[in-house]
């Protein structure tokens, strides 16, 4: 199964994309970490695009759907949970030429719930498990549960970048909620309380895929 996962920054995606992978047994490719690492690598394209990602915005539709066609190699023809891409109605329409996809998961979150995530947000370095200083607290402090690697704060993750964020993908993104409506391919999850744990909002979105 060909699965996107779509919906506003710190709205769940990451979380949500990792827990799927281990129910399905499919790989999960995040266009954030693949950015992320081309930055933490050094290369060439990670120096060009660092200056976006940082300052909360978007890298430019080539530049990312370059990035996510050279990971969309054909290993993957059993399925994929992709997460972060589409961003704009032109990556929707990159996407069609490059895969077909069977459904879009739209997790629904308010903004309020999203500053409040996304200032506490934590990551590990070495897994990509995700952290919340406040409600999801890791035993250790700074370490990860999972694999013990170092737990970092993201640079978008500061309050005036979190905003940014929030506001590209009111003008830019969240268009494309309309445009898999319309074609019958979308699923709504609404995830505004904390108190709900993962893996019930999980159990949630298996039954609709
Ligand atoms: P994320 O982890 O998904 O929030 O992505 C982190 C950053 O990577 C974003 O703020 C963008 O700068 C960049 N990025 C990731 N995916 C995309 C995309 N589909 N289009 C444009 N920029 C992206």
């Amino acid at each position: 199964m060909r699965i996107v996962i779509f919906g506003p920054p710190g709205s769940g995606k990451g979380t949500y994309a990792i827990l799927l992978k281990n129910r399905l047994g499919i790989p999960h490719i995040s266009t954030g970490d693949l950015v992320r690492e081309e930055i933490r690598n050094k290369t060439p394209l990670g120096k060009e695009i660092e200056k976006y990602s940082n300052a909360g915005k978007l890298v430019p539709d080539e530049v990312i759907t370059e990035i996510l066609k050279k990971r969309l190699t054909p290993d993957l023809s059993k399925g994929f949970i992709l997460e972060g891409y589409p961003r704009s109605i032109d990556q929707a329409k990159q996407l069609e030429n490059i895969t077909k996809i069977d459904v879009v998961i739209n997790l629904d979150v308010s903004d309020r719930v999203i500053v409040e995530r996304l200032s506490a947000r934590v990551q590990c370095k070495n897994c990509g498990s995700i952290y919340n200083e406040r409600s999801l607290k890791p035993r250790v402090t700074g370490k990860c549960d999972k694999c013990g690697g170092e737990l970092f704060k993201r640079a978008d993750d500061q309050p005036t970048v979190i905003l940014e964020r929030l506001k590209i993908y009111k003008e830019i993104s969240a268009p494309v909620i309309d445009y898999y409506r319309t074609r019958k391919l979308l699923k709504d999850i609404i995830n505004n309380d904390p108190d709900v744990r993962p893996e019930v909002v999980t159990d949630r979105i298996m039954e609709l895929i």
